[in-house]
Formats: C-alpha cells, structure tokens, sequence
C-alpha cells in the first residue's frame, strides 16, 4: 500500500508543480510583462493548465484511488495520507462528472465573455453583455446539472470554492446578515460622519510601501519566503510554499488603498506560508477553501489592521515615517477615519459593516437568476432596487452597477460572492477563540507583538491545509458550528461605540 500511496503522491506533486509553473507566468504578466507579451502568454498558461488537467484526469489516478480506499479506512480521519487520499478522490469525482467538451466550450465563452465585458464597462453598455451572461448563466445550469444528487441548483457550484457551505446555508447565512446590517447602516448613515480629511493627503509612494511591508512583517509575513511587488489589483501569488509572493498597489492620495491591501494579501501569504512543507505541491498543501482565505486576510486587514490595540503601536511609527502630514492628527482621528461607515455603490470600497451587504445583493441575484426569478434583461432595474434597498444608495450607471464587477463576466454564475462573507463570519469566530485561548492578545498587539496570535492560527488553521471543509474546521477550532453571531456582535460593539448607537 505505501508504495501506491507514494506514485499517487509522486503523481500528485507533478500537477502541483506544473499549477505552481503557470502561476509563475500568471504573477510575471500582472507585474513586470510588456502589453505585447499577453497573447503568447494567455497561449502558454493554457498549455500548463491543460498538461496539469490530463495528469489528474488519468484513469491511473482513478484506480489509485480505488486500491487505496480500505487504507484510508484504516487511518486517522486527519492524518496526512487519508486526508490526500480523500480530499484527491473528491477533486478526481467532481472532475470527471463534468465532461471536458463541455469544460472546453464553457472555458472558451468565459474567455470571450471577460473580454467583452473590459470593451462594454467602460461604454456602460450593459446590452452588449445580455446574450453573453445569458449563455454564461445557461452553461452554469448545465454545470449544476452534472452533480444530479445536489438538493440545490447553487450547491455544486459553491462547492466549487467552499466545500461543505450549501445555498440553504448560505440563504440563512445572508438572510440574518441583512436583517441586522440593513438597520445598522441605516442608523450609522444618520450620524454625522468622521472627519477623515488626514488619510487623503500627499503620501509619497516608497514610504507607504516600506511602512505597509513592515507591518506586514511584523504580523509574520516571512520576507525570506515572499516579496512584494506592484499590480493593478492586489493579488497574492504562491510558486510554492517557500516563496509566496504580494503583490500591491499605491495611490499616494490615499494611504488606505496600499495599507489595508497589503495587510490583507499578507494575511493571504501567512496562510499559505505556515502550510506544512510535506504537504507541498499536493491537493491538500494549499488554504482550505475561498472563504477560509479571506477569514486570514480579512483577519489581519480588519481585526487586527483596524484595530485600536494595534494602532496604539503603529500609529506613533506612521507619525515618525509621515510627519508633515499626521504629526498634528491625534490617534483617535485617525483609529476613526479608517473605520468611517460611507454606504457606496462599489463593493471593493467597502468598508466592514456594509461589505457583507454588497455580497449578499450578489449572491441573492445569483439565486434569483439560477432559479429564474430574474431574468438576465431585469439586472440593471433589479441590482438599482435592492442598493437602494440594502445600502440607501444606488448606482446611476450600469459600470458602478451590474457591470461593475468582473466575477460573472470572467467565470460561472453561482458561488463567486459568498466566500468574501464567510471570510468575515469566519474572522470573528476565530478573533474570538483566539482571545479565549490567549486573553493577552489585543494588550500584545498594542505593544507590537503578534507572535501568539500567529502561531494560534497556525496551530489550529493553517497546520490543517486543506484536510477540512469549512463545517470541519469551524467544528475543530470552535467546536460548534458557521454561525454569524460573533461577526455581528464585532460589528455591534466596534461600531456601536464609533457612532454612539
Ligand atoms: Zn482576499
């Protein structure tokens, strides 16, 4: 048995390598690759992938996987092998259930579609894109339509990212969300707002990187094993576990923009750097699901990023780096100014408490749509009614509307928004196990210290890869159950106190 366990493995670390190849390509086109280059480079990612999908859709790997089933029986449910073993065989299931012409033709639309969508945003020509989504949203039913034993038409394809979350669960979980952020924008929006004048000055462009990189550090961001570098939109890149890589990007008119994007794709890399080394370049040797890496990225980005404890430490350590500009700001302007409430039509602005929001307008419609409750022709109408309904404001053209991300225009419909906001749930249920293991946390932190809080999540997140779906790993951590109970308490004490509600 060992020796199959170890050709599955060899088998296994060679997909792996090819994928860790192709992102090599992928981070060099967003970074440093020449406008020309893309074509030959969108040619030669694809051939990586393609090599990569035949390796794993290999009738041997089938057959491995069958001779190796009574050995995973006879192990720990945890362990490494049975943990491969078990988690491969769902990959290898999932794949073969979905015919490669029909992958093929769907990957090909997809590719169109996004191009389509950079001509049409820009031209808010949301007709243009209605046959294409409509053909997007027909082939996510087909895709669905694969994994007939699914009680929701979404399940499968929310498995996709976040194995183990089904609609109904999602339905629930976005459900009591809206009932309780909807009241609490409401009231925050009816409060004068801030004074955050201080974070829109002149902040030069090489101080904010060495200040974000530091504190990044600080955090555990191991610079040995990662680095930094500039991109459109923020990204975290691994090439293997050893050498994980940010990427950022600054606006010197905006010392929020280049800060919270790199504590959040730090938080991205931590994961990914304190992932066991055995488990590299295999099935289980990267984060659990979607939802799992945005609870670590949001985790350092907000509990920790936009925290008082921690600002007592850094905010000195920014006056010192920009003291033209912060020297006469006090640290409570400032903890405030980066924690203002402003309901806005664009999701990637969001702040903490009317984030979820955007994603469960999103997910919502992507039901609606799945279900045929809403037509692809009725999203403009349908996305204006409900910003208006859940963030009291609504976008006045199509590009800051139903144009205005690129998720459905570059993939599926179904399960590409609920991973942001179970990043959220999940942050705090954490933030608070955390803190009942180690009440000394938030007074380290004022003090710069992050070591127990690390190596905490370490311990009981990043050690696990991706062994566990998420009602595992909440059951492990926690032991109880995806609930978003602690989120919004966070959200209630924090901002209840900011805005005197
Ligand atoms: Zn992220």
């Amino acid at each position: 048995m060992e020796e199959r366990v170890q050709e599955l493995r060899n088998r296994l670390v060679e997909i792996g390598d090819l994928k860790y190849a192709a992102s090599v390509l992928t981070w060099d086109q967003r970074t440093y690759m020449p406008p020309e280059g893309a074509e030959s480079r969108a040619r030669q990612v694809a051939l990586l992938q393609r090599l990569a999908h035949e390796k794993f859709i290999d009738p041997r790997v089938g057959r491995l996987l069958e001779d190796l089933r009574s050995h995973e029986e006879s192990l720990p449910y945890d362990s490494d092998t049975a943990s491969l073993i078990r988690v491969t065989r769902r990959d290898y299931q999932r794949e073969m259930k979905v015919p490669a012409d029909f992958k093929a033709e769907f990957d090909e639309h997809m590719a169109k579609s996004y191009h389509q969508w950079t001509l049409a945003r820009p031209e808010d020509d949301f007709g243009r894109m209605v046959p294409i989504l409509e053909k997007t949203l027909e082939y996510s039913r087909q895709y669905a339509d694969y994994f007939p034993e699914k009680d929701h038409i979404i399940d499968p394809l929310v498995s996709i990212s976040d194995e183990g979350v089904t609609g109904a669960d999602l339905v629930q979980l976005f459900g009591e969300l809206r009932e309780n952020l909807v009241p609490m924008v409401q009231a925050i929006a009816s409060q004068p707002g801030p004074d955050d004048s201080c974070l829109y000055q002149h902040f030069p462009r090489e101080k904010q990187l060495a200040f974000g990189l530091e504190m990044a550090e600080r955090f555990g961001y191991d610079l040995d094993r990662g680095r930094e570098d500039l991109s459109a939109h923020p990204v975290t890149s691994a090439f293997s576990l050893s050498d994980v890589r940010i990427t950022t990007r600054v606006k010197e008119k905006n010392l929020k923009e280049a800060l919270f994007g790199t504590l959040h794709e730090a938080g991205h890399a931590i994961y990914t750097q304190n992932i066991p080394s055995e488990l590299e370049s295999t099935p289980i040797g990267r984060g659990a699901t979607a939802g799992v890496h945005e609870s670590q990225s949001r985790f350092w980005e907000n509990l920790v990023g936009r925290s008082r404890p921690f600002w007592e430490f850094a905010y000195p350590r920014l006056q010192d780096i920009f003291p033209d500009q912060l020297r006469d700001v006090p640290l409570e302007t400032f903890y405030r100014a980066i924690n203002s409430v402003e309901p806005s039509v664009i999701r990637t602005a969001a702040d903490e408490v009317t984030y979820s929001l955007h994603c469960a307008m999103r997910f919502e419609l992507e039901m609606d749509l799945l279900e045929g409750r809403v037509e692809v022709a009725e999203l403009p109408e349908v996305w204006h009614e409900r910003s208006l309904e859940y963030l009291g404001v609504a976008p006045e053209e199509n590009r800051d509307g139903v144009l205005q991300d690129m998720n459905w225009y570059s993939d599926r419909i179904g399960g590409l928004y609920q991973h942001y906001t179970l990043g959220n749930v999940m942050s705090a249920m954490w933030y608070e196990a955390a803190l009942e293991a180690h009440p000394e946390i938030p007074d380290e932190a004022a003090e710069g210290q992050f070591d127990t809080l690390r190596r905490w999540l370490t311990e009981n997140i990043h050690t696990h890869g991706r062994k566990f779906t998420i009602p595992e790993l909440v059951e492990r951590v926690t032991g109880g159950e995806l609930t978003t109970e602690l989120y919004l308490r966070y959200l209630d004490t924090k901002y209840g106190t900011l805005y005197d509600l």
